[in-house]
This record gives C-alpha cells, sequence and structure tokens, in this order.
C-alpha cells in the first residue's frame, strides 16, 4: 500500500469531508521552500504550511537547538517547577512585544492562546466583583476551534453545530477603508448596551477571512474606545506575529498597545507546537491575591515544554538576523510589483499587500463559497502545478517562508496569473 493508501484507512483530517474530498498528498521531505512527495514531485510550500515556517523546512539551526535541548531536558512539568528556556523566552519577548506586555503564560496552540486570554478577561472582572461577561469580536473572525475560540470566531458554517452553546459575544464589523465610522460606531453601541469583558482581534490583517487589511488608526481608535470603557482588549497575533506583516508584530505599527497578545503559528519556526498569551502588569494584578480562588486555574501538560522554548530561541534569534530582516522586504517589494502588476487585470477585484502577505480577490460569476467551485478549480491547478496555495473562496493568497527565492517567487506569482487566466 502507498501512504496515501494506508492514510485513508487510518486517518481523519482537519476541515475535509472523506467522501467527497481528494486523498491526501504524502510528503516525505522539505528543504527551504520546498516540499516533495513519495513520488518524488516537488512542490513550493507558497503559505508556510499554514502560515508556521517563515525560516524554511527542515531549518538546521533550529534543528541543532532542538537536539541540543531534547539531550538535556527535554521536558519538565511547569506547575511548581520552571527552567532556563522558558525564563529565557520570556525575557525576550518581553524585549520585543509591545512595552506594556509583562507577563507571559504557554499554552500548546493558537487556539489555546486565544483560549486563555478569552478566559482571563472574563475572570479578571469576576475577580472584581464586576459583572462583565461579553466579548467582542469582528465579524468573520478566526480565532481557533476549541469553543471560546469558536465563539468569537465569526465563520458560521465552521461553527453551525455549536450555536447556542456559547459564550456570549457580539460581533461588529472590522473598518475596513470606508467602514471605520460604522464599526467605531458598532462598538461603542455594543458596550453601552452590553456588559462587555473584552474585545478580541486579528490585528491588520483577518487571515482565514481571506487576508483581509484595515489601518492601523483605526485599530487604535477601536483600542481607545475600550480603554475608556475599561474593556480589555485582545491582539491575536497567532497569524501576523514574527515578521508577516514587515514588522515583528502587527501592533508594532499601532499606537494604543492591547492588554493581552496571542501568539503561536510562526513562534518556533513551524517546529513545535507551542502558544503563548502575554498580559500587563496590571491583568495579572487582578488574579495576584491571598485567595486561592483568584488563582488562573488553567494549565496543558506541555506547557512551557523547554523544547520547544528551545525552538522558540533560535526562531527569534533568525528572525532577528539582518539576512532574514532583508528577505522581508524583499518580498514585500516583490509582492508589490506583483500587485502593481495583476491588479488592474479584467479578471481581478482587487490586490492587497502587507508584509510578505499578498492576497487578490478574482472575478466570479457565482456568489464564491469558502469552499466553492472556483476555490476547489483553482487548489487543483496551483497542485497540478507544484504550488502549495491554499485559496479561501475566489481570494488566492501567498504567505511565503521568508527564505523563498525570488525564482521561486516569480513561479507562484506566474502561476496564479495563469490560474486567473483559467478560471
Ligand atoms: C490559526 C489561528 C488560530 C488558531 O491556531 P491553532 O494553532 O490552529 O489552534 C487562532 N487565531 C488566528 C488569528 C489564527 O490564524
Amino acid at each position: 500500500m502507498t501512504l496515501t493508501e494506508k492514510d485513508s484507512q487510518y486517518l481523519w483530517h482537519p476541515y475535509t469531508q472523506h467522501k467527497t474530498s481528494q486523498t491526501p498528498i504524502a510528503i516525505s521531505r522539505g528543504e527551504g521552500a520546498l516540499l516533495w512527495d513519495e513520488n518524488n514531485k516537488e512542490y513550493i510550500d507558497a503559505i508556510a504550511s499554514w502560515w508556521v515556517n517563515p525560516f524554511g523546512h527542515s531549518n538546521k539551526f533550529i534543528a541543532d537547538a532542538i537536539y541540543k535541548q531534547l539531550t538535556t531536558l527535554e521536558h519538565v512539568l511547569f506547575g511548581g517547577f520552571t527552567h532556563e528556556p522558558a525564563i529565557k523566552v520570556a525575557e525576550k519577548l518581553i524585549e520585543i512585544l509591545p512595552k506594556n506586555q509583562q507577563k507571559i503564560f504557554f499554552s500548546d496552540n493558537g487556539s489555546t492562546a486565544v483560549e486563555v486570554a478569552i478566559k482571563v478577561a472574563l475572570q479578571y472582572f469576576f475577580n472584581k466583583n464586576e459583572k462583565r461577561t461579553t466579548i467582542i469580536a469582528f465579524e468573520n473572525a478566526f480565532h481557533g476551534d476549541t469553543f471560546a475560540a469558536m465563539a468569537a470566531s465569526g465563520i458560521s458554517f465552521y461553527t453551525q453545530a455549536f450555536q447556542g452553546m456559547f459564550i456570549d459575544v457580539v460581533r461588529i464589523p472590522v473598518p475596513v477603508k470606508g467602514q471605520e465610522e460604522e464599526s467605531f460606531e458598532a462598538l461603542k453601541n455594543v458596550i453601552k448596551t452590553h456588559n462587555c469583558a473584552g474585545f478580541i482581534f486579528e490585528p491588520l490583517v483577518q487571515g482565514a477571512a481571506g487576508m483581509v487589511m484595515y489601518e492601523a488608526d483605526a485599530l487604535a481608535k477601536l483600542i481607545q474606545i475600550c480603554k475608556e470603557n475599561k474593556v480589555l482588549t485582545i491582539a491575536d497575533e497567532v497569524m501576523t506575529g514574527f515578521g508577516k506583516t514587515g514588522k515583528t508584530f502587527a501592533m508594532d505599527y499601532v499606537s494604543e498597545d492591547p492588554d493581552m497578545i496571542c501568539l503561536s503559528k510562526a513562534l518556533t519556526g513551524g517546529t513545535i507546537p507551542m502558544a503563548i498569551t502575554t498580559f500587563t502588569q496590571e491583568v495579572f494584578d487582578a488574579f495576584y491575591d491571598d485567595d486561592i480562588n483568584k488563582a488562573l486555574f488553567h494549565g496543558h501538560t506541555f506547557t512551557a515544554n523547554p523544547t520547544g522554548c528551545a525552538a522558540a530561541l533560535a526562531s527569534i534569534d533568525l528572525l532577528q538576523t539582518d539576512e532574514m530582516q532583508a528577505n522581508i522586504e524583499r518580498i514585500n517589494k516583490s509582492h508589490l510589483e506583483f500587485q502593481q502588476k495583476i491588479e488592474n487585470h479584467s479578471k481581478v477585484i482587487t490586490a492587497r499587500t502587507l508584509g510578505v502577505i499578498f492576497a487578490v480577490e478574482i472575478k466570479s460569476d457565482a456568489e464564491e463559497s469558502y469552499y466553492g467551485s472556483m476555490r476547489t478549480k483553482l487548489y487543483n491547478f496551483f497542485i497540478d502545478k507544484g504550488v502549495i496555495l491554499r485559496p479561501v473562496g475566489n481570494i488566492a493568497y501567498i504567505l511565503p517562508p521568508y527564505i523563498m527565492t525570488d525564482e521561486q517567487l516569480q513561479k507562484v506569482y506566474k502561476t496564479i496569473e495563469e490560474a486567473i487566466e483559467m478560471v
């Protein structure tokens, strides 16, 4: 049996209707921006394997750091114990995060990072004996697949089986160009009519919605409104963190700092699942008390796994090299040129770029759904050409590893141009 045949016998894949979907491609190795399948077909990984891998597959620098940690201290429980790798990650993050972030809480993935932030927002007010139970979120947000993260997410077909079982979430429009005032007014109105604990948002770019972008000033204004009303703000930087937007964090563009930040995806350079939620001292202090009941009773078995921490430290080191920063700039310039080239194409609705993120909306006759027919046609075309891109409906986006070469980038652009002609 091939790997693919064995897979269909035993495995259940994410976001997959096994009856109607194609069989998965078995990948046997990766190097840099490239992957090879079991038949040795080569693919360019133009979405960094779901946005986790900025420094390339099988990165030797991170692998060495992991090996060294594995043979020193692979894991120790974090309840009642601590270790140098966790402390170093915390020190490093506090140095590079927005200045008001002072406390670091570890978990395992983006959803748990969000889950922790939402629980903290709710318990913060519980600890202060204030009844505030509503969470504000953007329309079409994506914050993950655990329950609170799902509740805060707006992509309805993901969550329709669970409607009515969620925490209280009220959605406001995203302040995309021309819709800013509507968004501000909606936020003010929600705050007036509900007991709001927190506002969670993907700063500047809504990834899963199809790389929907909005301005830093609009976000600053929304955060200001929250601050005036003592609503805690949560920046979900799970996708945007670690250089994707051209700065280390998307919040580096925004003049107002959030109360909490969620990190995962590129945190360990795409090697080991790990996540972090960060907090201001003020948030932490609402849990700091002689009363044990005011503590945050949340944890995961592999919290602050030393091996993951070593991978994170190596990744942040790589991100901070001049070479990697130059790569990010190079890709951004290249994207802007490609954007100029195709944005006036008759089949293109709009194209947009921020940092290494590029997205193009393609004209479609039918109302295009997330997994609609154009999406399938595009996806299959890209795979056939050896380029891994996962369009969202009629939106094709690129989020490449920063080490992708110009030649590989040009191939990705060319494939997208061909796809636009084809559909
Ligand atoms: C991917 C993502 C998550 C969820 O992360 P998982 O590791 O898949 O649980 C949460 N928020 C944002 C913005 C994401 O892009």
